[in-house]
């Protein structure tokens, strides 16, 4: 079994709790107009690595993990590789690392399932409040992430919702309502996120000469994103 990576980060500290060593894999289906990391949607190219062979290094950082931190699977899109996540899940949670994985949610399987059977914890983007914008701005619909959600519920999994604030599409007062009707539906889930939509990417759009679809889309004010975190996550508090 063989896993493609497109690049890693080794202590990351926003990628779930703890510090984590992130692994961005290569590959993704959608199409988010957001995406900061465009080079990873392609599922070509990328390292090629067996499971041991990742679990090798994961451990080498296990000093500056601590009882919280452990790996973190992120993307493009790790679902599109459970079969050898759910390898290096494995091996880490015979090894006592905990893992994570931050997700779009965009696809069920027995496969993706074993995979969370395996996982601790879940960064799970909720991009938009609707069917019609998911469709528009990403290539997948809204009940998908729906779906996944129920099945992290069901299983008791360790949940954080994660939205990247993107002015005029997903700001409004509704969207925020959204996200507190979904913590309140869902016990799995045990916080939110809001994330300021960032254009740093910008170069990565030229170099690899594609258009950036929200260039046009103005950063938002960081203060305010937090401000909006901070009284979201109060109303589930004491909801
Ligand atoms: S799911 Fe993530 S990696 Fe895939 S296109 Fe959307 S933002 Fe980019």
């Amino acid at each position: 079994m063989i896993g493609r990576i497109h690049s890693y980060e080794s202590l990351g500290a926003l990628d779930g709790p703890g510090l984590r060593y992130v692994v961005f894999m290569q590959g993704c289906p959608l199409s988010c107009g957001c995406c900061h990391n465009p080079d990873t949607s392609t599922f070509e190219g990328g390292e090629e690595i067996t499971p041991h062979e990742l679990y090798a290094t994961v451990e080498k950082y296990r000093p500056y993990f601590g009882t919280e931190g452990g790996i973190t699977a992120s993307g493009g899109e790790p679902l599109c590789q459970a079969e050898f996540l759910s390898e290096v899940f494995s091996l880490c949670r015979d090894g006592g690392i905990t893992t994570c994985l931050d997700t779009s949610g965009y696809m069920l399987s027995e496969t993706v399932e074993k995979l969370l059977d395996l996982t601790d914890t879940v960064l799970l983007d909720i991009k938009y409040s609707c069917d019609e914008d998911y469709v528009k701005y990403t290539g997948m619909s809204y009940s998908a992430v729906i779906d996944f959600l129920k099945v992290l519920d069901k299983k008791g999994i360790n949940t954080v919702l994660r939205r990247v604030i993107i002015p005029g599409l997903n700001d409004k007062p509704e969207d925020s309502e959204c996200l507190v009707e979904l913590s309140q539906k869902y016990s799995c889930v045990k916080k939110v996120e809001l994330l300021p939509f960032k254009k740093f990417c910008t170069e990565k759009y030229e170099r690899l000469g594609i258009p950036f679809p929200f260039a046009h889309i103005p950063e938002p004010d960081p203060e305010a994103v937090k401000k909006e975190e901070a009284r979201i996550s109060e109303l589930i508090k004491i909801s």
